[in-house]
């Protein structure tokens, strides 16, 4: 068998530092060899672009060893926690193709565990109930200059504190009364490290375990021991966590049980746009987007609604690579890599999205012919169809100027240009209404020119796209534009928003084919860039979302940066 073929789509890539990691480990027989890797949600809002990245680390790199990977939602926060959100995470990872089998579990399923074992940290003398205020507790705490302070009650007997936390658990301190806290080091240069909270009372109700509890677990006390319980082998994270390790190090080390190895690495940052679920959900909450699956959302659903393919989003991932350090990265290589996919899969069709009628004036009334048009030059399989060609037509309005600058090559009193698959035509007159305004142009075809072609050899400068006006069907167009329009959104980024993101095109005509367009299907209209089929449509009006234009910008950009 041929070598190369035997390699897997993750095994072909380059290595990354993380994956240098993982070979190490193995040679020294630090795991036995396992890789069991996880993909660690909360879920407290849908997934973005920036989580893929994570996912299709976590997933790529248990695929590549052989591994496994496991889904768990770090659900420790009923406050902020929807079932909602769980489900949509579930669609959103196996919409970017990857696979879990049955290892689908919950931090919650770990409140047992997690309570015994900071019994367990409690009789070893290593955790506490404070009974200082949270803003006491936060002023105690010092600074990145200063150290913090002793609480007054971290010298409590550990049957003081025992009875305290069975108290804590039964209900009986009302929220915020009092929270368990592990006892390390006021002093330590790491402020995690200084007497972090490892629970709080939270009278609230759980979407998984319901009224059970009472208390719930600081996500970085839960977070660690999950890896643990899971035996995860690598415990791939974000940068931010860094100075987290040494905590989730110490909790290990004091409990004795086994040990991940957690790796961190840069997120993905894209200009244009903001990757923090509490700032999307801000978004939706007071509607500055139709909701998290708005077109122009960079949540997976908006990408998905918008004509986004799950490969394109994991090209994306492969080709930004494994980073160390944090960068962003300019979401015009987002677009082009979306376009090369597309450009390979979309099926030609043609629309109108700003329609002026073209009459052919010594075109026979009555006649129809049927023009063959190729469905997709990169895809022979693909075939051709048939487009009826009538005497009246629709062009672009901006393909017509009647009093052309210099450089306009399209059409315009006088000039000659081609209507792509089928005639040459001149435009002769422009009729107008009582206002001025053009209701008509006026044009002669060649009817020597069939197809598109010359039998002299003739040039024309242009090439417009047209519909037949009887036999065009209507549908409504949205063209998105970025949703900021400033290329980092700072901290007022409500400030930062594009007021021009949606523009809506409610009288758009299409050829028949696209009559019966199917959600999935992806389509480039000729000329105006690639477009998706909206839930929104109607059996009267199909609605279509302009995925991304045709003008490719990441190739000057790449040039410009050298
Ligand atoms: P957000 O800041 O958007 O709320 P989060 O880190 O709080 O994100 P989690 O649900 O905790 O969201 O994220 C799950 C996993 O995805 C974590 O391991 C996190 O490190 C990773 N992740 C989140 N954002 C990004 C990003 N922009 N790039 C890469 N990985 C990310
Ligand atoms: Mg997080």
């Amino acid at each position: 068998m041929n070598e190369q073929n035997a390699l897997t789509e993750s095994e072909a890539r380059p290595s990354n530092f993380v994956w240098d990691i993982v070979d190490e480990h193995n040679a020294s027989g630090r795991f036995g060899g396992k890789v069991v890797t996880r993909f660690p949600p909360e879920p407290n809002g849908h997934l973005h672009i920036g989580h893929s990245k994570a996912i299709s680390l976590d997933f790529g790199t248990a695929e590549r060893y052989g591994g496994t990977c496991n889904l768990r939602f770090d659900d420790t926060n009923p406050v902020k926690e929807e079932q909602e959100y769980i489900d949509g995470i579930i669609e959103d990872i196996k919409w970017l193709g990857f696979d879990w089998g049955d290892r689908i579990y919950y931090a919650s399923d770990y409140f047992q565990q997690l309570y015994q074992w900071a019994v367990q940290l409690i009789k070893q003398g290593v955790a506490y109930v404070d009974h200082l205020r949270a803003d006491e507790i936060r002023e105690y705490r010092g600074t990145l200059t200063e150290p913090g302070k002793n609480s007054p009650y971290r010298d409590r007997t550990v049957e003081e504190n025992l009875k305290l936390f069975e108290q804590m658990k039964n209900g009986e301190i009302p929220d915020g009364g009092c929270v368990l806290r592990a006892k390390i080091d006021m002093a330590s240069p790491n402020i995690n490290l200084r007497d972090p909270v490892m629970y709080r009372i939270l009278h609230e109700s759980h979407p998984r375990t319901g009224d059970e509890w009472c208390i719930y677990p600081m996500y970085d006390w839960a977070h660690g021991q999950s890896d643990s319980i899971e035996g995860i082998t690598h415990s791939i994270c974000t940068l931010e966590f860094e100075d987290h390790r040494p905590l989730y190090d110490w909790f290990i080390d004091q409990l004795g049980i086994h040990h991940p190895q957690q790796i961190e690495f840069a997120r993905l940052n894209l200009t244009y746009t903001i990757m923090s679920k509490r700032k999307l959900k801000q978004l939706v909450d007071e509607g500055h987007v139709s909701g998290w699956d708005d077109p122009r959302m960079p949540t997976l659903s908006g990408l998905r609604r918008r004509g986004y393919t799950p490969e394109a989003i994991r090209e994306l991932c492969d080709t930004v690579g494994v980073a160390k350090s944090n960068s962003v990265v300019e979401v015009e290589l987002l677009e082009h890599t979306i376009r090369q996919d597309l450009n390979r899969r979309a099926l030609r069709r043609i629309a109108v999205l700003d329609p002026i009628k073209v009459v052919i004036v010594n075109y026979p009334k009555g006649m129809v012919e049927e023009m063959e048009m190729v469905n997709n030059p990169e895809d022979e399989s693909a075939g051709t169809r048939k487009v009826l060609f009538s005497r009246e037509l629709y062009i672009e309005r901006e393909d017509f100027m009647e009093d052309p600058p210099r450089k306009f090559y399209r059409l315009s009193p006088g000039r000659e240009v081609r209507l792509r698959y089928a005639y040459f035509i001149t435009c002769t007159d422009v009729i107008k209404d009582v206002d001025g305004e053009i209701k008509e142009i006026h044009c002669t075809y060649d009817p020597e020119t069939k197809g598109g072609n010359a039998p002299d050899g003739r040039k024309v400068k242009a090439t417009l796209h047209w519909l037949s006006a009887p036999h065009a069907k209507t549908a409504e167009v949205r063209l998105y534009d970025r949703l900021f329009s400033t290329p980092e959104p700072g901290k007022d980024f409500l400030n930062d928003i594009n007021p021009n993101s949606l523009e809506v095109l409610e009288n758009c005509y299409i050829e028949s084919a696209l009559a019966d367009a199917k959600a999935g299907e992806h389509y480039q209209f000729e000329r105006t860039g690639y477009f998706y089929l909206d839930p929104d449509s109607t059996d009267d009006k199909p609605v279509f979302n302009r995925t991304v234009t045709l003008r490719d910008t990441w190739a000057k950009i790449q040039k410009k940066q050298g």
